[in-house]
């Protein structure tokens, strides 16, 4: 196809914004080219190169496209930047200034083959004179195209190619032009694509051997898949009525989904929720995967979970964004925000498919395949087939730090649902964790190093309240944020005159600091909400056998209270009714929330 066909339909694109017209400008489109040429046709439509998942970039700047543009239509520079000063958009202007094609050159008009290959020759270049040879070959192939196609050149470089073709038209495009068009051809083609990710290889297939073009496409290694996803329900007595009574409750960990690709032999590659590659970003989980699997290749499914290591607690989720999209300092944010792998399923195992399983069957296979490690765990799950039961489990992650449950279906047809919502997978979620009304004044028993970039200071106070009664401290909460650099640095001196080499005998805890205070400090913290802890001390068995009050996601105030002794501090008692109150103010639900 010549590329100025394709910019024809582009153009007829552009000046419409209705699904009706848009799929039948593409059907004709569609219709007019040769197999081979539908993958460059449909990626360059969506503003990419290759599917998204590959992360494949131009790298053409702003001012380098500029350059080429001057140098492509022999103006300087000045003039195309007055040009782009009055349209702001560089496809404009070079349509401006180019001279018609006839004017310039007898040569062969641009087809589409050619213009992807220039396109992914710019995008391959990379290293040394890698620039001067993007601006090369853009100037190049401006200078071959015409004003019209020179104008799409230029937007889709700079990634302001806005046709308004969403993925799902060309899925029904694809339909209409090689197949019936039906409800039934949509949903073959739309399960391909949901299982491959890549609009080129669906496209491609049904253009050649039609609906049968789509049984070659299947889980891959190293290709993510679309991710199930949740429905969500307004009360647990919903939910387990919805799964006809008897469903899997799993915590719902509060982080970022991966789907992590473990081949049998090679790099594994860990995917985002919306399939981008985030493998340079984990490199811990990298690491770690290959041991905590006993079969590959695997396809798993799970939650990155900010975790703290010294004391299993789970963090808050804003910890971990941290760690997103970033290039440098990997080694210091990975000492500095530890993360865990919660595994929830199973999409490959070994060199079986488990997609079509129900979904007991691949807990079992999950179970099966992973090795709880430091780094990569299993989801916690339970089956329950009563209301109380459920609420116990949900109150049971709120208290691991989780922001809720996920309920998955056990009936037959529980299979795993590449790309689709329903309620096979319902979540519910604590609505709102209000901070807690009253802040909190704890006594400093012991300290622990820091990490990274605290590295040989202290990097958390463990905190205990104080019970008059058994004349004890009762830790309840490690307490890292809310420190400026200034007061860490003073910590060490400012708690050495109460160092003492062991636990003293008035403390209880369950943790163990890498060094101990005897009783004497106090300072003010705030945090989200009391929780049921097995580690902590406070108020210890007095909501349940076995469990003591934590402080969730704690935070220095900056105030120290001089003004009082370690006896003065917040007592048990009162940590007990401040849970008390809290647990009547609780809304639960999760109705409202935003969908992300
Ligand atoms: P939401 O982001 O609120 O729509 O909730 C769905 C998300 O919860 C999923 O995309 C996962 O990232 C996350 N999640 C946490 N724990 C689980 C679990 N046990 N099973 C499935 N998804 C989970």
């Amino acid at each position: 196809m010549r590329f100025a066909d394709l910019v024809a339909g582009y153009d007829r694109l552009e000046a419409t914004s209705k699904r009706l017209e848009v799929r039948a400008i593409l059907v004709e489109l569609l219709k007019q080219v040769t197999p081979s040429e539908l993958p460059p046709i449909v990626y360059l439509m969506q503003g990419e190169l290759r599917p998204e998942f590959e992360g494949v970039e131009l790298g053409v700047a702003d001012s380098l496209a500029a350059r080429a543009v001057a140098q492509a239509t022999g103006r300087p520079e000045s003039a195309v930047a007055e040009s782009l000063r009055r349209t702001g958009d560089l496809g404009t202007t070079v349509e401006e200034l180019l001279p018609s094609r006839s004017s310039r050159l007898a040569a062969e008009p641009l087809t589409v083959h050619e213009v992807y290959s220039e396109l992914q020759r710019i995008a391959a270049a990379s290293g040394e004179g890698s620039q001067e040879t993007k601006v090369h070959t853009l100037v190049e192939l401006i200078a071959r195209a015409s004003p019209a196609e020179a104008k799409y050149i230029a937007r889709f470089v700079l990634g302001k190619l806005r046709l308004g073709v969403r993925e799902m038209t060309v899925l029904d495009a694809l339909s209409v032009a090689f197949a019936d068009g039906s409800k039934e051809a949509r949903g073959r083609i739309e399960a391909a694509f949901n299982l491959s990710s890549d609009l080129g290889l669906v496209a491609e297939a049904t253009a050649r051997h039609g609906l049968d073009g789509l049984r070659s496409i299947g889980l891959e290694v190293g290709r993510p898949l679309r991710p199930m996803l949740a429905e969500r329900s307004p009360d647990l007595a919903d939910v387990l009525k919805r799964m006809e009574g008897r469903a899997a409750l799993e915590y719902k960990y509060d982080g970022l989904r991966v789907q992590a690709h473990v081949p049998a032999k090679g790099p594994v590659k860990l995917f985002s929720r919306r399939l981008e590659e985030i493998s340079g970003q984990f490199p811990e989980l990298v690491a770690a995967l290959p041991e905590a699997l006993r079969r590959r290749p695997a396809v798993v499914e799970g939650e990155c979970v900010p975790v703290d290591l010294d004391t299993d607690e789970l963090r808050p989720f804003q910890e971990v964004s941290r760690r997103r999209g970033r290039k440098y300092d990997l080694e210091r944010m990975q000492s500095e925000v530890p993360v865990r792998l919660f595994l929830f399923d199973v999409l490959l195992d070994g060199r079986e498919t488990t997609l079509e399983l129900p979904f007991p069957e691949r807990r079992r296979r999950l179970e099966a395949l992973v090795q709880n490690t430091d780094r990569v765990r299993l989801a916690v799950q339970t089956t329950v087939s009563d209301l109380p039961s459920a609420e116990r489990f949900f109150e049971e992650a709120i208290a691991a730090g989780c922001e809720g449950v996920m309920a998955k279906s056990l009936a037959e047809g529980s299979r795993y649902r590449a790309g689709a919502r329903g309620f096979w997978w319902i979540k519910y979620k604590r609505e709102y964790t209000h901070a807690l009304a009253d802040s909190v004044d704890g006594v400093v028993v012991g300290a622990f190093y820091g990490h990274g970039r605290r590295g040989g200071r202290y990097g958390a106070l463990l905190l205990a309240v104080y019970d008059r009664a058994a004349d004890r401290f009762e830790t309840f909460c490690k307490v890292g944020s809310g420190f400026d650099d200034a007061t860490l640095a003073e910590l060490p001196a400012k708690l050495r005159p109460y160092e003492v080499a062991e636990r003293p005998e008035s403390v209880a805890t369950e943790l163990a600091p890498d060094v101990w205070f005897r009783p004497a400090v106090v300072l003010e913290v705030r945090g989200a909400e009391l929780t049921l802890s097995p580690i902590h001390r406070a108020s210890f068995g007095a909501v349940r056998p076995g469990a003591g009050l934590a402080l969730r996601f704690p935070r220095f105030t900056g105030r120290w209270r001089d003004d009082k002794g370690p006896g003065e501090a917040t007592t048990s008692a009162e940590l007990l009714s401040l849970y008390r109150s809290q647990v009547r103010h609780v809304t639960k639900g999760g109705a409202t929330e935003p969908e992300t």
